[in-house]
């Protein structure tokens, strides 16, 4: 059996970036709290934890003039209003990805345009590009902007600017924009999809093609991995989706010569390795 490990396999750069933060205030010995679960891993939330960070599900956790690390996904408007309030000190690791949304959609309305975001409608980084608007729509898809347009005809009129979820898939995007432009006479894009996502599930799906089963490894959360499963489920008839390397059940594994292994952005080095480590 071969074994081929994805090369965009793991952390992006948004997510190393947020969890070297957490680390770094964390060996300063600062009390600083995480605002939910800064990344979708349970593993890695788990030893910043052992390091001494804690997490609150909400704002009215974080203690008065605490610290608070801010995650990837970032947060809406009123969030950042209300710990400010609270006098809490922000560390801020909205990903710059994410940050470049929320500045296109305040522009967009500061010009009397609605922003319309493609995107998972309850996914942490959708509500918080919502939080920074006044009156957003939110799609997850062309059938539902389809629904959208149709609730009101004289939206299709309307100056709308479209932004994607960075996580989003290709197609999705594409069929959306497709839609709009045939549909709207006033509708401008940001293709906001992140770069390492699109390249992440580009190589998955090339990987999928070439082999007889696909390891995808990620929290069962995270909204990327479960995508890129999705994406292998398409190229290659066995996919298994696993949280570590325990969840590999090694009795049951197929005759396959060539047998991939790709990870979402919110899975770390060590998890990878371990998985890697008991295929081989
Ligand atoms: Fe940033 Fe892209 Fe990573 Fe999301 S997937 S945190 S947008 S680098």
């Amino acid at each position: 059996m071969t074994l081929i490990l994805a090369r965009s396999a793991g952390f992006c750069y948004g997510v190393r970036r947020a969890v070297e933060m957490a680390e770094e205030t964390a060996r300063q010995g600062r009390p600083c709290v995480m605002l939910g679960s800064i990344i979708h891993n349970t593993d890695v939330i788990r030893r910043l934890e052992e390091q001494g960070l804690r997490t609150v599900e909400r704002p009215e956790e974080v203690p008065a003039g605490c610290t608070v690390l801010i995650r990837s996904h970032g947060e809406g408007r009123a969030v950042h209003q209300l710990l400010a309030d609270r006098g809490a000190e922000i560390l801020d690791a909205t990903c710059p990805n994410v940050t470049h949304i929320h500045k296109v959609v305040q522009q967009a309305e500061a010009q009397g345009r609605r922003p319309v975001i493609v995107g998972t409608p309850d996914h942490p980084e959708v509500l918080a590009i919502a939080g920074w608007c006044r009156s957003p729509a939110v799609v997850s898809g062309a059938e539902e902007l389809e629904r959208w347009l149709q609730e009101d005809p004289e939206r299709r009129d309307f100056p709308l600017t479209f932004v994607s979820q960075t996580t989003s898939t290709r197609k999705i995007w594409d069929d959306c924009v497709k839609k709009a432009k045939k549909e709207c006479t006033n509708a401008e894009f940001f293709d906001t999809i992140c770069g390492a996502t699109s390249k992440r599930q580009e190589e998955a799906r090339q990987l999928a093609q070439t082999c007889g089963m696909m390891v995808v490894i990620g929290d069962r959360k995270s909204s990327n991995t479960r995508r890129l499963a999705e994406i292998c489920r398409e190229a290659c008839p066995d996919v298994r989706l696993i949280e570590r390397a325990a969840d590999l059940d090694l009795s049951h594994m197929p005759r396959a010569e060539r047998v991939g292994i790709t990870a979402g952005a919110s899975t770390p080095a060590w998890i990878i390795k371990e998985v890697y480590d008991k295929m081989s």
